[in-house]
């Protein structure tokens, strides 16, 4: 069995890792009950430098490997934003429902045909002596015109898939669990473990 241990205290994060990751190889541990757990200020220009930070400042305080996940939805409309801004889009301290109601306002009378977006999600496994490696994964969707569905969490209610006729909220959680960014990312890292070991 492979202990990894997570570098995040964000609670469905953590349920949605755990669920993809096969349950008869890895072992998810979280440092989320530890006040002491290095916050992180998540200031990188990418996803991948957030998810290194992180990932590299819990690795050096326990001394061990750790999993950090950076996410970000990527609207095409919006240039790319929120991106990496993806959390405080709304401003700081903000709650999920005030991000999505900022999209659904920037967004507000913008055809369907342009709402593509898509959410991209950055894992980073780091070692104590500073080695670091990075698995991406993209899905594509559209940004709905209203909130839909209540699983999930952050922006599921407003991310659309045609394929499915679906947000990720509406989707039972297996099922996002194995089209998502996250699943893709996670599943690279997991191909990678088996490779190389931890
Ligand atoms: P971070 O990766 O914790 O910085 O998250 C960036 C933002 O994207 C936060 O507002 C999260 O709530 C949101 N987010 C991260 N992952 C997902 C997801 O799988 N679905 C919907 N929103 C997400």
């Amino acid at each position: 069995m492979i202990k990894i241990f997570l570098a995040t205290g964000n609670k469905n994060k953590i349920k949605e890792i755990s669920a993809i990751l096969p349950e008869n190889k890895f072992k998810v541990e979280t440092f989320s009950d530890r006040p002491d757990m290095p916050q992180t200020v998540e200031d990188g220009d990418t996803l991948r430098e957030n998810s290194e930070k992180k990932a590299l400042a819990c690795a050096r305080y326990f001394k061990m490997p750790a999993l950090a996940d950076d996410t970000g939805l990527e609207v095409e409309f919006l240039g790319g934003a929120p991106g990496v801004y993806s959390a405080r889009w709304a401003g700081e301290g903000c709650s999920y429902d005030d991000n999505n109601l900022k999209m659904l306002n920037e967004m507000s009378g913008v055809p369907k045909e342009k709402r593509k977006a898509r959410f991209v999600c950055c894992i980073t496994l780091a070692y104590p002596d500073g080695t670091l490696f990075s698995f991406e994964g993209s899905t594509e969707g559209y940004i709905s015109e209203e909130k839909l569905g209540k699983e999930g969490f952050g922006y599921d209610p407003l991310f659309y898939i045609p394929e499915y006729g679906l947000t990720y909220a509406q989707m039972p959680q297996e099922l996002k669990n194995k089209i998502s960014h996250r699943a893709k990312a996670l599943n690279l890292f997991a191909r990678h473990v088996e490779k190389y070991g931890i």
